[in-house]
């Protein structure tokens, strides 16, 4: 299958540079999705389009099982600073995750499966919108499991590229392998007034000095040392002038954790750290986003990636990864159907660049390892469909 792929290297390398200079955002990945849909059809694919808004869907086979493999499309709003022939031709927005990638590489296993046969059904999952929700805070996964994306789905698979890991590597643990995220919104209410009488006031920046003391210290003294927890304020806006005390202050922050309890402990407790401010006379309001759950790696899964790597690339090119509390929304699917995601070496030797940064790139050698490795999963659990 590696040399299957191989032998495409070309044409998955001119789809991933014509999408990076094409970046688009979050529910906007119009053209991307006329490309994707485009070339399944031409391939003999069975074609769905604006599946979960600006999704696609393509399926080929029929009956049971059915398996999934996901990419997701949606680019990122920073200013690309590569001089290179493919770099982003749209200001302000650039594929610095890698999903031109992962939407190539998915164009690749379209192509080679095509060739292929097998019992039972794949099917294609081209997702909008990983990296941000809509204007109800819903990203593109759970939007296309509404439109029925994962409906019948027996097994899900994904990849991401690991811009830190070398080509020919890839890592995957079984269990928790991304965290669950929330965002929260909280106004610290005071009562205003001239910063030369304090005593008339009640101020809002006091009361948020104390607020952020007690939200910092949820990790430390509220989660049980061993789990794994993150609590950051990201935003804190407040006041305008040296001698006005304002009415009020806005905090913005992100939560990380992998157990649902985890989840409450800490809602429950930046609730409590907010009600620091009514004893003293100010009060508060709170909201919460609730964001993307945990992921969730099927051992059983993760069982068929590991062997089809050891097979593909080598039993010591398949290790684990590094344990870090990032989110990723193709925990939607892995809630509805056993699946996992690997992460795929893609490093430029000597000059790493870090994902979400103006100088993302990757060693477009990865192209095809990535599509082998997902179109013999796929076809490796057809055949065979241990989680079943
Ligand atoms: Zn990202
Ligand atoms: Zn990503």
């Amino acid at each position: 299958m590696l040399k299957k792929a191989q032998s495409i290297h070309d044409k998955l390398v001119q789809w991933r540079r014509q999408i990076h200079r094409h970046p688009e955002l979050g529910f906007q990945e119009l053209q991307t999705a006329q490309l994707v849909a485009e070339t399944c059809r031409q391939l003999g694919w069975r074609v769905k389009t604006f599946v979960g808004k600006t999704g696609v869907v393509a399926e080929l086979g029929e009956g049971k099982p059915c398996v999934g493999l996901r990419a997701d499309m949606d680019a990122l709003p920073i200013q690309e600073i590569n001089d290179v022939e493919y770099a982003s031709e749209i200001p302000g927005v650039m594929h610095a995750c890698g999903h031109d990638a992962h939407t190539a590489m998915l164009l690749g296993v379209a192509t080679l499966l095509e060739k292929e046969t097998f019992p039972g059904k794949v099917r294609l999952l081209f997702q909008p919108a990983e990296e941000v929700g809509d204007e109800e805070g819903i990203s593109g996964a759970p939007r296309m499991i509404a439109d029925g994306a994962a409906d019948d789905l027996d097994a899900v698979f994904a990849l991401h590229v690991d811009s830190n890991l070398s080509v020919g590597k890839i890592t995957i643990n079984s269990g928790y392998s991304s965290a669950g995220v929330d965002t929260f919104y909280a106004a610290v209410i005071g009562n205003g007034g001239h910063g030369a009488f304090p005593h008339r006031t009640v101020d809002p920046i006091y009361l948020t000095s104390l607020v952020i003391q007690a939200i910092n210290g949820i990790v430390s003294r509220r989660i049980h040392p061993f789990e794994p927890a993150v609590v950051s304020i990201g935003a804190v806006h407040g006041g305008a002038a040296s001698n006005v005390i304002p009415d009020q202050v806005e905090l913005i922050g992100t939560i990380r954790y992998l157990q649902p309890e985890v989840q409450q402990i800490i809602q429950q407790e930046v609730e409590n750290a907010l009600q620091i401010t009514r004893p003293l006379g100010g009060d508060y309001q709170l909201k919460w986003e609730i964001g993307y759950p945990p992921m969730l790696n099927h051992p059983q899964a993760v069982e068929i990636i590991r062997t089809v790597a050891k097979q593909m690339l080598g039993e010591d090119q398949v290790g684990i990864p590094d344990n870090e509390m990032g989110a990723e929304d193709f925990g939607f699917f892995t809630q509805k159907a056993p699946g996992a995601m690997f992460y795929l070496g893609a490093k430029i030797e000597g000059d790493v660049r870090y994902g979400h940064q103006s100088r993302f790139d990757i060693d477009e050698r990865c192209l095809p390892i990535g599509t082998a490795l997902l179109a013999q999963t796929a076809l490796t659990h057809l055949r065979s469909h241990p989680l079943i």
